[in-house]
């Protein structure tokens, strides 16, 4: 199949003007001559937030709170982070994701030393962590370049970086939902200095707020650009994941008309998407925020893979996404939706038992 890159007219074209069966079969048939065969892949991994203080204040996110709020805030502990990590390696699980606040005072020696903890507990454990926010804050508290704050977070133990807090890569959206959160500019830059570098990265998008139908569009354009940019041999961008916003009780909601994303608008978006981020190997399906039965038309749609199981995911379930899965669930939707649930490494390898060995 030919792929190419496609103009802003031709994604309108595609999203609108197209009978929406059409759309979903394009994505349909781009996900099968990329991954031709039937399987679906699938992770476990675990979520642990090291700390819920953040000076960003996004108006969508209920997880946050300042440094002054003694009774809500908290830095998790060596302790509990072993036992969640026990928890992880029990239920078949290998890699921990690390996501948190933009903590005021917290430099590059707070994050050298947790990640070097955690591999010294499990050298075999994989470490995605630190969305490019957290990269930026980090580098300005430390004084440090991203080039530098990357290489001190993968000596310390760092695997690969998650695409969180891109939302919507418009500066004009960003200044209006989270105006203390890193901009566009500034969450490229990470992930482009993390691909030069080798590191692994996923891609994000969180739409259905207050963005226009082009600012999606050209988030994805932005996205698959910068796919084009990575030096040949590295992983770059290694999937894709959209979900609509939660606002259940959030500052967006009150400030905000914000209406709900239909079922088929979802499946246009992952459709579009596939069409659009031809270069970047796997969409993945949000079932966290859709829920298990518009997944499975997703994975028809031209996603190819369900995600993490996600044990103990706080930041977007706090806004109200409140689908849950295991292990069983997971394997049973996979081959509900006619498909071979295969469970994988973050990198997309295949997931290895073996790797579980190393607790120490
Ligand atoms: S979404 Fe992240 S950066 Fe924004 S307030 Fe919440 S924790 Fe902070």
């Amino acid at each position: 199949m030919d792929q190419q890159d496609i103009t802003l007219q031709e994604a309108f074209f595609l999203y609108d003007a197209i009978p929406v069966q059409e759309l979903l079969s394009l994505g349909n048939d781009i996900r099968f001559a990329k991954i031709p065969q039937s399987r679906v892949s699938w992770q476990i991994d675990r979520n642990i937030n090291y700390t819920n203080v953040c000076i960003s204040a996004c108006k969508f996110c209920n997880f946050h709170c300042t440094l002054s709020q003694k009774d809500r805030s908290f830095t998790t502990g060596i302790e509990e982070y072993k036992s969640k990590i026990d928890q992880l390696l029990e239920a078949g699980g290998n890699q921990v994701l690390l996501q948190g606040g933009l903590h005021p005072h917290y430099g590059i020696e707070f994050y050298e030393d947790l990640l070097k903890s955690l591999k010294e507990y499990c050298p075999s454990l994989k470490l995605n962590a630190l969305g490019p926010p957290e990269v930026s804050h980090i580098a300005k508290v430390s004084k440090l370049s991203i080039k530098e704050t990357l290489e001190r977070l993968r000596n310390a133990g760092l695997d690969s970086l998650p695409g969180a807090g891109a939302e919507i890569l418009s500066d004009r959206v960003r200044k209006l939902i989270s105006p203390g959160k890193p901009d566009t500019c500034s969450w490229l830059e990470v992930m482009e200095q993390a691909h030069k570098m080798g590191i692994g990265t996923t891609a994000t998008m969180v739409y259905g707020h207050i963005e226009t139908l082009e600012e999606r569009i050209r988030h994805l354009f932005l996205l698959r650009d910068l796919q084009h940019k990575k030096p040949s041999g590295v992983p770059g961008f290694t999937a894709f994941i959209a979900w609509p916003m939660q606002v259940k009780g959030t500052l967006l909601e009150k400030t905000f008309p914000i209406g709900t994303i239909s079922a088929v608008e979802h499946l246009k978006m992952i459709a579009i998407s596939r069409i659009i981020l031809y270069n970047i190997p796997h969409i993945q399906v949000s079932w966290l925020t859709i829920g298990k039965e518009l997944a499975k038309i997703a994975l028809h749609s031209g996603a190819d893979d369900m995600g993490s199981i996600m044990m103990e995911e706080n930041v977007v379930s706090s806004a109200g996404a409140n689908h849950r899965i295991n292990k069983e669930k997971m394997v049973k939707t996979i081959k509900e939706a006619g498909f071979v649930p295969w469970q994988r490494n973050q990198d997309y390898s295949p997931y290895n038992p073996g790797l579980q060995e190393g607790l120490s």
